[in-house]
């Protein structure tokens, strides 16, 4: 039988920043795989979410959700800061939520709850003193 082998290119899509990173899928059946040419197929934390995870929990900024699809899948803003298992400790008060957050080493925080932590000044300080 003749050893056919059919590409396609998909991508994983990280969960924390949401960068997407190209592959190919090689199909080494003859298995038509151009169904999956340009979709994400999986979720994988890229290199730079990564190192900043080993630093501290990662915040990463998000629109308001206002429906259920909201959260489920948040719409990232752009700004993303590390900060100290220390400082989440001091903002949240849900040890549930808390406990989660720090397995994780992640968490989606809303543009309400980013100003009401200060983020937005730090941020905005950071800035004026580049
Ligand atoms: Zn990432």
């Amino acid at each position: 039988m003749e050893d056919k082998q059919i590409t396609a290119i998909v991508y994983s899509q990280c969960p924390v920043c949401a960068k997407k990173e190209a592959q190919a899928a090689i199909s080494k059946q003859l298995k038509d795989i151009s169904h999956m040419h340009n979709q994400v197929v999986e979720s994988r934390i890229c290199n730079s979410c990564e190192e900043m995870q080993k630093k501290g929990i990662v915040l990463v900024l998000v629109k308001d959700a206002k429906t259920e699809e909201d959260i489920k899948n948040p719409y990232r803003l752009g700004p993303i800061a590390v900060v100290t298992e220390e400082f989440i400790t001091k903002i949240i008060a849900n040890e549930a939520l808390l406990q989660y957050i720090l397995s994780t080493r992640v968490a989606f925080i809303p543009e309400s709850a980013w100003k009401m932590i200060g983020m937005d000044e730090i941020f905005e300080r950071a800035a004026t003193e580049n």
